[in-house]
């Protein structure tokens, strides 16, 4: 389904949020004070605005309030990434997701009700340390400090092995949630299927558990 959002702030981080989101065919409102910038975004936009994000009455004027989702991706002005998140959940903007400096700028989000609070440059270190670390993670997402998803590679290690023969839950306290072999995805995977090499098991766990894991068992 087509949605309607806003960009603010068109750095290298919003820019390539908003040329995603118009690829994916949404609608989406650029916005930056810098006239270039938004220039440079003309054609991977469905509206642009130059705009100063911190006064009301301009974001008012273009018609902010009518978007439900809107990315603040100021950065290194703080304070107008924060004052922009104020106008912005003042306007009762249902969903402000906002990109976050540092820690000290996060808890400030948090406090003034920004709905989404994100480190691109922290978060895009830890996936690729992940990776670095293990030839047979593929992907990688974090649901928290402790939990994370994986997506990784069989290898020889468990030809011919079933689920109920790795016994995962178990040994290593993580669940697998999906196998793709070759085209074809299992998302409700049964104890008696079982591995070749090649295949992608998505798992779910605590990190230290997926580890331990897909050091041991993979
Ligand atoms: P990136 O790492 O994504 O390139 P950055 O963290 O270095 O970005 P900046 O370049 O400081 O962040 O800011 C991102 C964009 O936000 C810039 O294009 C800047 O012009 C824009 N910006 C800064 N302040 C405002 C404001 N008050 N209103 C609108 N846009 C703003």
């Amino acid at each position: 389904m087509k949605k309607q959002f806003a960009v603010i702030g068109l750095g290298r981080f919003g820019s390539s949020v908003c040329k995603e989101l118009h690829r994916m065919n949404h609608e989406v409102l650029a916005i930056d004070n810098d006239e270039f910038k938004v220039n440079e975004l003309k054609n991977f936009a469905t509206h642009t605005a130059v705009v100063d994000a911190t006064d009301e009455t301009s974001m008012k004027k273009i018609g902010i309030r009518n978007f439900d989702h809107v990315i603040v991706a100021i950065g290194e002005d703080i304070q107008a990434s924060i004052l922009c998140t104020l106008i912005l959940k003042d306007f009762n903007i249902k969903q402000v997701w906002v990109k976050a400096q540092n820690d000290h700028h996060h808890k400030v989000l948090d406090k003034i009700g920004a709905d989404k609070v994100f480190h691109p440059e922290s978060d895009m270190g830890e996936r690729i340390a992940e990776f670095l670390t293990s030839e047979k993670v593929i992907d990688y997402i974090d649901l928290s400090d402790e939990y994370s998803i994986i997506e990784s590679l069989a290898t020889e290690k468990v030809k011919g092995k079933s689920l109920a023969d790795l016994d995962i839950r178990a040994n290593y306290g993580c669940t697998i949630i999906a196998i793709k072999q070759k085209d074809k995805v299992d998302v409700t995977p049964h104890p008696e299927d079982t591995l070749n090499p090649g295949d992608l098991l998505v798992v779910i766990g605590h990190k230290n558990d997926l580890r331990r894991f897909q050091k041991e068992a993979l």
